[in-house]
């Protein structure tokens, strides 16, 4: 969403070709050029001990009654990881320690005319206990070949578990041609 008024001054904004090419919203009282970003949202596929991941059905729109990986917009206080973490707490009741950078994706809502970026880390479990959190219909844990993929809420999301099971595939298909020692 455009801003309306300056953040500096509080004046009405309007919008300006700049100096590198780009129309933005610029303060014609104080100056002041708004540059507007992405944000950034982390998540994480977080593994149980079996190898069943934790999925949550989303209580809210977007992707009401659509499921999703645990992930939600970083706070300026903290870092993608703990902000990965956070999310997982808040949203599953569990409580993870991020290991690998699993990848980072990007979007641009065409409707809306803005981009986000999602970054996803693998996780283990280290405590808590399931439970659906304030805007979370239900959590639960899901078999690689159990997640119902047609009931994915979003293309990041979708493209973060397809790359996870590829890699799994990949590691089990790697596991069985390895002569033993
Ligand atoms: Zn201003």
């Amino acid at each position: 969403m455009q801003p309306r008024f300056c953040h500096r001054c509080g004046h009405a904004l309007t919008t300006r070709v700049v100096e590198d090419g780009h129309a933005r919203p610029v303060c014609p009282a104080c100056g002041h050029i708004i540059y507007l970003n992405p944000p950034i949202a982390a998540g994480v596929i977080a593994q149980r001990e079996d190898g069943k991941i934790v999925l949550v059905l989303r209580g809210e729109n977007p992707g009401k009654g659509l499921w999703c990986l645990p992930a939600g917009f970083m706070e300026i206080d903290e870092t993608v990881e703990q902000a990965a973490q956070r999310e997982c707490w808040e949203e599953t009741g569990l409580h993870v320690v991020t290991d690998d950078l699993l990848g980072v994706w990007s979007y641009f809502h065409r409707e809306k005319g803005t981009a986000g970026v999602l970054v996803v880390y693998t996780a283990h479990i280290v405590g808590g206990e399931l439970r659906p959190g304030s805007d979370s219909a239900d959590v639960r844990f899901f078999a690689p070949d159990e997640i119902p993929e047609e009931q994915l809420a979003f293309s990041t999301h979708r493209a973060a578990i397809a790359k996870w099971r590829s890699n799994a595939h990949r590691a089990a298909i790697g596991a069985r041609v390895t002569p033993s020692p």
